[in-house]
């Protein structure tokens, strides 16, 4: 059994912890700064030996160094992206996949946020991390990629076990779902979710763990053959990545 805990950084970053306690082995998810991940750790009398990121960008590897050098720590990441991951012992894919003490840890290849992005799949738990890829009720912006790169990442994660809890790169889960609201304002599912995420922000609670199953009812980035949307859009004949690019050049400037 693992404990996953959200370590809040910078303005709205998550950072994870994920510790074993049956082999005391403790990961960090994308640490964008020590202190924080430090202090979740002491707070816990949990020992950091891995450290996990999903992309290059600073601010899911900007702890990397800092930790490695207080606790010895050995970096995990996209093995496609090596250079331009901070201190990077161990580069992993879809080939490889990892282990972490006793569990199976498969990893997928979602290019598009970056070139060489992927997700840590921890298989016996039903977690995602999904990094700035999927997001609640949003997706990550295509820096290094094309819509139909995303949507083909996005349908890897889309097949996982709709149990699968997502932990994603950054709280941005109101903001998403006011957007999705424009798209589909008769979703009854995502209506029903926004009154969450609502009471949640309200008491500056995370709105994290998502699933793969409510994502699938609420995120538009998951749903481009809704016919609302395609309603919306004025897209009914389109293809699906025709309508998901069209959903995320909307999102850009929203
Ligand atoms: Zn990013």
């Amino acid at each position: 059994m693992l404990a996953i805990e959200p370590v809040p950084c910078l303005s709205d970053n998550y950072a994870y912890l994920i510790h074993n306690s049956a082999s005391g082995l403790c990961a960090v998810v994308d640490p964008s700064e020590p202190g924080p991940v430090k202090a979740a750790l002491a707070k816990h009398g949990w020992r950091l030996t891995h450290i996990l990121n999903t992309h290059h960008h600073l601010d899911h590897t900007g702890g990397n160094i800092p930790l490695k050098e207080e606790f010895g720590a050995e970096i995990v990441g996209p093995g496609k992206d090596r250079a331009r991951i901070p201190g990077i012992d161990t580069g992993v894919d879809e080939s490889t996949g990892w282990q972490f003490g006793g569990h199976r840890v498969p990893v997928l290849e979602i290019p598009a946020h970056t070139k060489a992005h992927i997700a840590f799949v921890f298989e016996d738990e039903h977690a995602v991390f999904t990094g700035d890829t999927l997001f609640s009720m949003g997706c990550g912006r295509l820096f290094e990629g094309t819509p139909d790169m995303m949507w083909t990442s996005l349908s890897k994660l889309m097949r996982l076990n709709e149990k699968t809890r997502v932990y994603c790169g950054h709280e941005y889960t109101l903001n998403n779902g006011r957007f999705a609201v424009t798209l589909e304002p008769r979703n009854k599912d995502l209506a029903a979710r926004m009154k969450d995420v609502e009471a949640l922000r309200a008491k500056g609670a995370p709105t994290i763990p998502s699933t793969i199953g409510l994502e699938k009812k609420t995120n538009p980035f998951l749903r481009p053959d809704s016919r609302e949307i395609r309603e919306t859009l004025g897209m009914v004949e389109a293809d699906n990545v025709a309508v998901f690019g069209e959903m995320r050049r909307r999102k850009d400037v929203f």
